[in-house]
């Protein structure tokens, strides 16, 4: 149990430290910003979709280390999935981390998204952890151009 937590907090780090498909898209389908006013995190997700897939993924702009690395591990993970299939992820990561801290995780199901579990023990940061997914969602479903606000 101890090593695994070591292990997640080295993979947020990395993340935070590196984030993966970080830049501006130029030529995205959809650009949508997400702003957490509680913790001040503003994240940018660019999308480019081909019907149903996802075809390029980035994200940039500002925040704690767990929104940036939410942020990362999302858009390593959803490059080449469909709509539907980012939605179920995005429903299984928002299960696990609104669920109580001693519930039972599926491991199988949720993959890298495991090493946000943590993140169950600090409600405050639930909204970091998910203001990049909100983003997408709201992207994908192709909603107005107004910022995507936790609040
Ligand atoms: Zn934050």
């Amino acid at each position: 149990m101890c090593s695994s937590r070591a292990l997640y907090e080295e993979v947020i780090l990395d993340h935070n430290k590196k984030p993966r498909n970080f830049y501006p898209m130029e030529d995205a389908d959809h650009t949508i910003e997400g702003f957490n006013p509680l913790c001040g995190d503003h994240f940018t997700i660019y999308l480019k979709l081909n019907g149903e897939i996802i075809q390029e993924i980035s994200f940039h702009g500002a925040g704690c280390a767990i929104s940036k690395s939410s942020a990362s591990v999302m858009t390593t993970l959803l490059k080449g999935k469909t709509v539907k299939e980012a939605e179920k992820l995005f429903e299984h990561f928002h299960h696990m981390i609104t669920s109580a801290t001693d519930a039972e995780l599926d491991d199988k199901t949720l993959g890298k998204l495991m090493v946000f579990s943590g993140v169950r023990e600090y409600p405050v940061r639930i909204k970091c952890a998910t203001l990049a997914w909100h983003a997408l969602i709201s992207g994908l479903h192709g909603e107005g151009k107004a910022p995507v606000s936790t609040e």
